[in-house]
């Protein structure tokens, strides 16, 4: 760390870390950031490294354009373009997870739309979005959002949304805290899973709008107590 930090946060930052990986939202890839509270223009990340082995002393801090501040020989992760480019048109977010956690990546490549099937889940609303790299970066890239120009058509396509789908990688959640974003990106992967064992069985029946934004305030209302025992469990290892 190389700047004045709230200590709390960056405990929350590692925390989720690991929290995420103990849900199967984050494996050996995948990222999180937090806005720097006292410092809007930045965010804080771990160095580039497996999300389960991150310690405090492992978080960077980078400006919006996703510069490592007083790098010193250290780097952050190559899809760092995510988070600086969502924080720049998303005044609203604070938290960022770009993860490939499994369940969604069926309703990126085929079109089947990911939509809110239970109560837990209203957030998603009644869209959620596909950033297709191809339209920015033709049919022979890696996937993955290696720049600024890549980083800024997905968090486009984000747009007001809590969650994008990217076709055949992954997702991104934003939240307005690390608690409400692992919230939502626990309960995208949840709900892709159940709506993908619906599907088969027959016509599904989804939150209305209504419903949709109605069990998104209750779940908002509730952030802390899944966090608390998800923290437990992560660090339990169970
Ligand atoms: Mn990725």
């Amino acid at each position: 760390m190389n700047t004045t930090h709230d200590p709390a946060l960056i405990d929350d930052l590692v925390v989720a870390n690991h929290i995420l990986v103990n849900q199967g939202v984050l494996d050996g890839f995948g990222h999180i950031s937090v806005r720097d509270p006292a410092h809007l223009q930045r965010f804080f990340i771990a160095r580039s490294m497996a999300p389960a082995l991150v310690q405090a002393d492992d978080i960077l801090v980078c400006d919006l354009d996703s510069n490592v501040i007083d790098e010193r020989g250290r780097k952050t992760y190559l899809e760092r373009f995510i988070h600086g480019e969502i924080y720049k048109l998303r005044p609203d977010v604070n938290a960022v997870i770009h993860s490939h956690s499994p369940s969604v990546i069926p309703f990126g490549v085929t079109g089947a739309r990911l939509r809110p099937i239970c109560h837990m889940s209203g957030f998603l609303g009644a869209t959620t979005p596909v950033y297709e790299i191809r339209h920015n970066a033709g049919e022979n890239s890696d996937l993955l959002v290696r720049n600024h120009a890549l980083g800024k058509a997905l968090a486009e396509v984000l747009g007001d949304h809590p969650v994008a789908l990217m076709r055949g990688h992954g997702s991104v959640a934003v939240g307005s805290s690390i608690q409400q974003v692992v919230y939502r990106a626990i309960y995208t992967e949840n709900n892709a899973r159940l709506q993908a064992m619906s599907m088969p069985l027959g016509e599904i029946t989804y939150l209305t709008d209504g419903e949709a934004r109605a069990t998104a305030e209750m779940g908002d209302q509730h952030l802390d107590r899944p966090w608390q025992m998800w923290k437990r469990d992560a660090q339990q290892g169970r």
